[in-house]
């Protein structure tokens, strides 16, 4: 059984180790020797001692580190060529977070003090970065996950990937644990217009959006008013742009502070005392006073209150940051849903019409788990985000897991990858000692 321990030491401390001799004995090896029997006939098939993690935004990393900090390898997949490629490749120039960030440092490294409450998109990045370095999680960038399901007679996930290094490459890797971490904005939502066609100008996402800069003096209709519509439409203000806005239901817009604190720390601090519809109804009342009544200027506000709303649909209050003024001046306009797009601009559904030269989508984004994962029971096949509701949503069965899925931000990630990484270390201590007790009877 010599190769056996030889196996077992190189398979914990080389993430890329698999053998494929058999044992000579004929006794059969437990899950570990099956696979190793697979992984040998498969090409490019790897095993992966502890877990893989799927995505290297903010949730992944999170993980990574607390599995590490446990002593646990983990090996982290990513499908672009850098960490959180959503806040490096896909957000917006003036982007900073929209919480304080002591609600947005991720487990087991606060962010340096000489940082500003609402870092900017480049220092987040560069603390993920610095993150990525303290725990020395090194993913592999470049390569997609196009499937992961559970092998029953393995004992094992099988994850398939496609590297694009140039030219585009399979691979298969097999693991005990698998996290999935590729979020809850891993694609673009555009929504199809009557007469898109037709539209002259530019159509884009506010994932392809970075600055202003290039619709100076443009007229342009943005689509959608959550946080992102509401930043982009004040960024195209600053740019000398036109920005029109379009408000389909109705929204909770909050300032960002109150009484001098965060309105996100006064609710959690409130939350503490108080029942959910009370807060909401303090919320409600402080932001009458400070914003005046929103409903006046095209922005009705929902019948539930902006926490009650968010835990039960996962909508998230607009926190603002000076677009209200702008609306309240007339430098945006409020318009309602598009009926149909025309060749240089849209008709709306009150029967107006107006002139856009581009047109911006802050439609959101939507999780891609139904596309690769072959599961059903954590996830579910129509919005690709966990069935059971926060916080229950972490864990699946057979060491299958989610982190980033709650709707609660990075704050909800944190919280999923510390219990990720807690469960995993337990399983992974009780089949160490299964191992050791089998190799050293
Ligand atoms: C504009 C914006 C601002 C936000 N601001 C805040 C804020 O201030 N505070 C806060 O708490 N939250 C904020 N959020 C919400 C949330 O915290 C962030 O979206 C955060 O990036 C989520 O991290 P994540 O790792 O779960 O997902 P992501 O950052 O989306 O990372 C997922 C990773 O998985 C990769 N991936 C996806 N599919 C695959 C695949 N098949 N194979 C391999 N890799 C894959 C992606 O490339 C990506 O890098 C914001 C969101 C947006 C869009």
């Amino acid at each position: 059984m010599d190769w056996w321990r030889e196996a077992e030491c190189k398979r914990v401390h080389d993430p890329f180790f698999y053998d494929h001799r058999k044992d000579s004995s004929g006794n059969s090896c437990d899950v570990l020797m099956k696979s190793l029997v697979i992984a040998a006939k498969a090409e490019k098939c790897v095993w992966i001692p502890g877990s893989i993690v799927i995505g290297g935004g903010p949730s992944g990393l999170a993980v990574a580190a607390c599995l590490k900090a446990k002593g646990i390898p983990s090996v982290v997949l990513e499908r672009s060529n850098c960490i959180a490629s959503l806040w490096q490749l896909k957000t917006y120039d003036r982007l900073h977070l929209h919480l304080p960030k002591h609600f947005c440092e991720l487990p087991l490294m606060p962010f340096p003090s000489s940082f500003p409450t609402y870092p900017t998109k480049q220092q987040f990045v560069a603390y993920l970065e610095a993150y990525a370095r303290e725990f020395d999680i090194r993913p592999r960038f470049s390569e997609t996950v196009t499937s992961a399901e559970y092998d029953g007679a393995l004992g094992f996930w099988r994850v398939k990937a496609v590297a694009m290094g140039g030219k585009e490459d399979k691979r298969e890797y097999l693991c005990r644990w698998l996290v999935v971490a590729t979020g809850e904005n891993a694609e673009a939502v555009w929504p199809d217009f009557d007469g898109a066609e037709d539209f002259k100008g530019p159509i884009l996402h506010t994932s392809l959006y970075k600055s202003g800069d290039a619709f100076r003096d443009k007229r342009v209709l943005v689509v959608g008013c959550g946080n992102s519509g509401m930043e982009v439409c004040l960024d195209l203000c600053n740019n000398t742009a036109h920005p029109s806005i379009v408000v389909r239901d109705s929204v909770h817009i909050l300032p960002r502070e109150m009484l001098g604190r965060s309105t996100f720390g006064l609710s959690m601090w409130l939350l503490k005392w108080l029942p959910v519809r009370m807060v909401d109804r303090l919320l409600l009342l402080l932001a009458r006073l400070m914003l005046g009544d929103t409903a006046r200027f095209g922005l009705p506000r929902p019948q539930v209150g902006p926490l009650e709303l968010k835990s039960l649909s996962g909508k998230t209050p607009v926190l603002d940051v000076g677009t209200l003024a702008r609306i309240k001046s007339g430098d945006i306009k409020v318009r309602p849903g598009v009926k149909k797009l025309l060749e240089h601009g849209a008709e709306f559904v009150d029967g107006g019409a107006d002139r856009f030269d581009a047109v911006i989508l802050a439609t959101g984004y939507k999780s891609n788990v139904p596309l690769w994962l072959k599961e059903k029971e954590l996830f579910s096949e129509n919005d690709g985000l966990p069935r059971r509701p926060f916080p229950d949503g972490w864990k699946g069965e057979r060491g299958l897991y989610a982190v980033g899925f709650t709707k609660r931000g990075l704050l909800g990630a944190s919280l999923d990858a510390r219990r990720i990484a807690q469960d995993i270390e337990q399983c992974w201590k009780a089949e160490l000692k299964k191992i050791m007790i089998f190799a050293c009877p």
